[in-house]
């Protein structure tokens, strides 16, 4: 079972659609533990200057790895969702919200639309980031398994 943990029961780690977010597996890690302090965040060159998302480890404008952290807004609006009533991704549930955001204009992307029920989003509707609590990973050390917390994010209407 090592390396294989199940996701409350309903599938394994083999499906699971977040990367490890320990030390260990991840350079990126800071993302997670930025995410925790409720900031969202990602990588900017400092030899070219361009911003990336989401974060790498390397520039891939000019292969430098000399990067640094800098924060993205947590709010947006949406400018065009899909909502999925059926067949929703396993470990997920109806309505399955998928939106591209604008983060005040200093990055588009798409995200999970979460705590809004069916039929309530509409375009131009502003938006905010949520972070919660994953099913932790199992993860082998030197001192045997260790179970890790992690995190992801998502987005939420203001109302
Ligand atoms: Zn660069």
């Amino acid at each position: 079972m090592i390396g294989i943990p199940y996701l409350e029961g309903k599938y394994a780690a083999t499906m699971d659609l977040y990367s490890q977010q320990s030390k260990e597996f991840n350079r990126n890690y800071k993302f997670y533990e930025h995410l925790r302090e409720g900031r969202l965040t990602t990588t900017r060159c400092r030899s070219c200057g361009q911003r990336m998302y989401p974060p790498r480890v390397m520039c891939p404008y000019c292969t430098s790895d000399d990067l640094e952290w800098v924060d993205l807004p947590t709010r947006g609006k949406v400018l065009v969702f899909v909502e999925q009533y059926q067949g929703v991704p396993q470990g997920f549930e109806a309505p399955h919200i998928l939106a591209i955001i604008d983060l005040q204009g200093e990055l588009r992307f798409t995200t999970r639309i979460v705590n809004c029920k069916a039929g309530e989003l509409k375009e131009g509707d502003e938006v905010r980031m949520v972070v919660f609590p994953l099913p932790p990973s199992l993860v082998e050390t030197r001192n045997g398994i260790e179970e890790r917390e992690r995190v992801f994010y998502a987005f939420e209407p203001v109302r």
